[in-house]
């Protein structure tokens, strides 16, 4: 069996990668990196990510207003959004969500676009790709008062614990783990990596932040993917192609990639 790994949250289109895109899709492929989803964040980036999934087979797109660009999301920002989002290669909405960390938009802003987006992506049949940083709570409560599980989603970056997976889980989300699940000092997310059944967990970059163990401090990229995906599969004592596969398959069912 090959590695067949889905990287269901990359931002490939950004400047980061300017200098040497083809390269590094190139290394991404060679990697066993089969699938991309390269995500939007406000409508410049949006459009970026769905010219590059018209360009390349394996790259597919979402468009979304970041929690830090909720600010700036006036009428004219949501009305652009909702036409890109029923765009043949856009497959998801996102990333949406709270960001309480760096709170870069005032609170009550990006509660607003947020429960805008999630009725968005019901309208447009679209799953929704969630950006959580220290707003669990609220993130929940408003998933779950917009109905979201109507259209389902991925809880990206996860960055919980065991019950809070449990409750994305009720939600009707895949949880998915990125670079900081290989870290000496992941906390909680080993277990959580345990503790997703097989059925529910993707992984991600998040690419060009947040490299694997190995990679700290440099940009991240698509084909450090396979580092992130032999760590949970060893946490979770299956063999990685089985459980690449797996995530792999999640994703596209979600993502209603043939
Ligand atoms: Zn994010
Ligand atoms: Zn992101």
């Amino acid at each position: 069996m090959s590695l067949e790994l889905f990287d269901t949250h990359a931002h490939l289109h950004v400047p980061e990668f300017d200098g040497d895109r083809a390269e590094m899709m190139a290394r991404a492929r060679q990697a066993g990196v089969t699938r991309m989803l390269t995500i939007g964040t406000e409508v410049p980036t949006s459009r970026a990510a769905i010219a590059l999934a018209e360009a390349e087979p394996d790259v597919w797109a979402t468009v979304g207003v970041h929690p830090h660009d909720a600010a700036d999301a006036d009428a004219g920002v949501l009305t652009e959004i909702e036409r890109l989002a029923g765009g043949p290669r856009v497959v998801a909405v996102g990333e949406i969500g709270l960001d309480f960390f760096r709170d870069l938009s005032p609170r009550d802003v990006q509660e607003r676009v947020f429960r805008h987006l999630i009725g968005l992506a019901r309208r447009v049949r679209k799953p929704v790709v969630v950006h959580c940083r220290d707003a669990h709570a609220e993130v929940l409560a408003i998933l779950g008062e917009e109905g979201a599980s109507e259209v389902g989603g991925i809880m990206h970056c996860f960055s919980g614990d065991v019950e809070i997976a449990r409750r994305c889980l009720d939600l009707g989300l895949l949880v998915s783990l990125a670079g900081p699940v290989t870290y000496p000092n992941a906390r909680a997310l080993p277990d959580v990596a345990r503790f997703v059944p097989a059925d529910r967990l993707v992984i991600e970059t998040d690419c060009p932040f947040l490299p694997p163990q190995g990679y700290r401090g440099k940009r991240n990229e698509p084909a450090y993917l396979a580092l992130t995906a032999a760590r949970v599969a060893e946490l979770r004592g299956e063999p990685l192609e089985e459980f690449a596969r797996r995530a792999s398959d999640n994703a596209r069912r979600l993502l209603r990639l043939g």
